[in-house]
């Protein structure tokens, strides 16, 4: 393990040391919390790129973020991840290091905003009159529906998506429980809760989902080469599962429009179709009723 604050060389380097590196900041730093996607480096947006790459000091949660992401690091840049830490002792870090870097990079999975424990993060850094600034992140849910070639949308199917968790050791609020939301039998990004499979189908039940209804789950979506994708029904996704040895950082994703791609036909979205007029462009021939029949999601 990498000691406390200990310079990480990591190839490749960019060789040019950062410009606040060179000069002595005169006021404290801003810290930045960035979205560092599901895994793949790649995912990263450019402005989450370029602040690791500008940054004095990067504090990364280990535990679920790829170190492959801190490879942006300028040479000479602070990196310490943080699964060790306390909430207490990431704050005073990010605090102490921004007297001394003009930027301080909290690396984040997925996107910060989703379970992210984001405002107890920023809160102290207000208090203590430090700037702080948010760049939004590719969220696992979008990157495990990508990984499968998945709508989470689809006209006439589901135009709705609830990104939850089931209640676990973090409850959720009443009137969130899983079974109530799915009763609306639109799409679920459900996190956190591959441990807890047993009563996500208990709550898919109780909302009268099928047994056949299709579920997928997505184990560390985008990370190159440890990527799983599990296919399988309310009946069979845990045993599906245990086969695979699935036990962390997966997605489940319950929804009726899995599987789209193999349906005899869809509705077409009305953006595209030719008899529909918008800002953009005119109607320009009749509907096409041969893929206008409404599909069977089940
Ligand atoms: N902010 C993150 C979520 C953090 S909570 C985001 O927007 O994605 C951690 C949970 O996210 C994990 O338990 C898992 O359910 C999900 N998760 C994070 N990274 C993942 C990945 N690469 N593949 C699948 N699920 C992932």
């Amino acid at each position: 393990m990498t000691p406390p604050d200990t310079p990480i060389t990591t190839a490749p380097r960019i060789t040019a040391p950062a410009p606040e590196q060179t000069a002595a900041p005169t006021l404290p730093g801003k810290i930045w919390f960035v979205g560092a996607g599901p895994g793949d480096p790649e995912l990263l947006t450019l402005k989450g790129r370029r602040l690791l790459e500008e940054a004095g000091a990067i504090l990364y949660a280990g535990s679920l973020v790829n170190e492959a992401a801190t490879r942006f690091a300028p040479a000479g840049c602070v990196i310490r991840d943080s699964k060790d830490m306390t909430l207490e002792a990431m704050n005073d870090w990010l605090i102490e290091h921004a007297q001394r870097h003009a930027t301080v990079v909290r690396l984040q999975t997925g996107d910060p905003g989703l379970y992210g424990a984001l405002i107890e993060m920023t809160r102290p850094l207000t208090a203590a009159g430090l700037a702080w600034a948010v760049v939004p992140g590719v969220s696992s849910a979008f990157a495990a529906a990508a990984a499968a070639g998945e709508t989470l949308t689809l006209p006439e199917v589901t135009q709705t998506v609830i990104l939850t968790r089931a209640g676990g050791r973090t409850p959720v609020p009443a009137g969130e429980d899983l079974a109530a939301l799915a009763t609306h039998r639109s799409t679920l990004c459900i996190f956190l809760s591959i441990t807890l499979l047993h009563e996500v189908q208990a709550a898919l039940r109780t909302a009268g989902w099928p047994e056949e209804a299709p579920i997928l789950v997505v184990q560390k979506a985008s990370w190159p080469g440890a990527e799983k994708i599990v296919r399988g029904t309310l009946a069979d996704i845990k045993r599906r599962c245990q086969d695979e040895k699935i036990g962390t950082q997966a997605m489940i994703i319950a929804s009726p429009t899995l599987g789209a791609g193999n349906w005899e036909s869809v509705i077409r979205s009305k953006l595209y179709d030719p008899a529909f007029t918008h800002g953009h462009r005119r109607a320009s021939a009749s509907a096409d009723t041969d893929t206008a029949r409404p599909a069977d999601p089940s």
